[in-house]
């Protein structure tokens, strides 16, 4: 007996200004968007604008946003500080060949806030702020391997994107998981110096590293890896990791892009551990394009071009430009210990009250998560790695229905099913979330009944 779900009515909604939109996109871009991220069926929904917590489509319909740019969005849409501030730096130009005083202030803030910053490098994305972490790390250490953990997404670097898109057919046994390309044409030696860790399993990870003792350069890994689920590491796993390439002359890079809203000091707070370097992007950007490798600064002299020796050239044309700095600096400043607990304590009310109306609802499910970010998962209690996290097809099938019957009530997710709350957010905002959840898990009552019963 087939599990699929059937239509919801928000998949045959018309929406036809969002529809045609797409008919002339597809004319121009393959598969009609340049990022993945916004599409959906029958067609993606396009912005007309947004403010606060509100974005509106262009057929005008206003919807409550817990995706929030895949979580970069930390103060909601057009914050009235960030656009003043952004306007000014407009006014005053964008991008030169100099210096500029802002882009160093932003670097003081932002190495003051957390105890492994020492030195900040800025780039302009989250992958290329992994790719840079890697690349440094091989200059320091001399070693070529880069370990990371199966399916971890760290951005679109060769390296760092190996097995992100592991699943039961290819992902082989649990104590030496598979080295799978993503992309096709990923050369061999690609594949060849990269090590895949499973998550959330010490033990194995420090077996599998032993065997690579004198060739790894570093490990990355991500403290609340979103594709494994929103689920924080354990204080173990990140110990295990710590200790060992302390004691095997290779370097911990975590991958904070996403997680770095987590705490003050980002999810590393969270542990006893502090990481050699650090990937940032998303957020620190206050809605600006931006990346930034900090860290050691003895690890980031490897870029410094006044070195006798430069062990690693970097630059790039759009680097710390003053925009993505005004914006970014502004974002950041706002989000203060006060502000970060204060959107950590709305999390938590949310956890609650979504626990709540799981209950309610009387449906096999859980919420997961930590810091500003939460994700339900059609499962009696949350998974522990990114194995268990795993979603089947027919999973991914009611996380489709789920976001659908939210966008038809009025709510917008990330399209895992996972939620990110912005500063703007109120419990009143929270309690009109939990209402569309309770209702939506009601109309799916039996669709995940059968889902339980089937086992996938
Ligand atoms: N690392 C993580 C954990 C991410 O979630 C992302 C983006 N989703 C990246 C890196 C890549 O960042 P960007 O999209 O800015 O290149």
């Amino acid at each position: 007996m087939s599990t699929a779900i059937a239509p919801t009515p928000a998949e045959a909604v018309s929406t036809p200004r969002s529809a045609s939109l797409f008919e002339r996109a597809q004319q121009v871009l393959p598969g009609g968007c340049s990022r993945n991220a916004i599409l959906r069926k029958p067609h993606p929904l396009y912005a007309r604008e947004a403010s606060g917590y509100l974005v509106t489509d262009v057929e005008g319909v206003e919807r409550i946003d817990f995706a929030n740019n895949m979580t970069s969005q930390i103060h909601g849409h057009a914050h009235p500080l960030i656009t003043e501030a952004v306007s000014r730096q407009l006014s005053r130009g964008t991008a030169f060949s100099f210096g500029t005083e802002i882009e160093i202030e932003y670097a003081e803030q932002l190495v003051e806030r957390s105890r492994g910053f020492e030195r900040i490098r800025f780039v302009n994305s989250g992958t290329e702020a992994v790719m840079a972490c890697l690349k440094a790390a091989r200059a320091f250490t001399g070693r070529a391997k880069i370990a990371k953990v199966e399916g971890a997404y760290h951005g679109l670097y060769d390296y760092a994107e190996i097995s992100q898109t592991a699943n039961p057919s290819n992902w082989g046994s649990s104590d030496r998981p598979s080295v799978n390309p993503v992309a096709y044409g990923t050369p061999q030696g690609v594949l060849d110096d990269v090590v895949i860790l499973p998550f959330n399993e010490p033990d194995t990870a420090l077996d599998l590293l032993d065997d690579y003792r004198d060739s790894i350069a570093c490990v990355l890994v991500d403290p609340m890896p979103h594709r494994a689920g929103v689920i924080p590491a354990t204080p173990a796993f990140i110990a295990a990791l710590r200790s060992w390439t302390a004691a095997n002359g290779a370097l911990l890079v975590f991958d904070e892009v996403i997680t770095f809203r987590s705490a003050f000091g980002g999810a590393q707070d969270w542990f006893d551990a502090v990481p050699d370097l650090t990937a940032l992007g998303k957020m620190i950007g206050g809605g600006f394009p931006i990346g930034a490798i900090a860290g050691r600064a003895d690890v980031l002299e490897v870029m410094n071009p006044l070195a006798p020796k430069l062990l690693f050239p970097h630059s790039g044309t759009f680097s710390a430009n003053p925009v993505s700095m005004a914006a970014g600096l502004t974002a950041m400043t706002f989000f203060d210990r006060a502000s970060v607990d204060g959107l950590n304590e709305l999390a938590d009310y949310a956890r609650t009250q979504l626990t709540d109306a799981i209950a309610a609802a009387r449906v096999e499910a859980c919420i997961a998560g930590g810091g500003s970010m939460l994700k339900l998962h059609f499962r009696a209690s949350a998974p522990r790695t990114y194995r268990e996290a795993y979603e089947s097809a027919p999973r991914l099938r009611a996380i489709e229905v789920f976001l659908n019957l939210l966008l038809e009530d009025g709510i917008i997710l990330i399209n895992s099913g996972a939620m990110a709350f912005s500063t703007p957010m109120r419990r009143e905002t929270i309690d009109r979330l939990t209402e569309a959840v309770l209702k939506a898990l009601r109309t799916m009552r039996p669709d995940i009944e059968r889902l339980t019963a089937s086992g996938d």
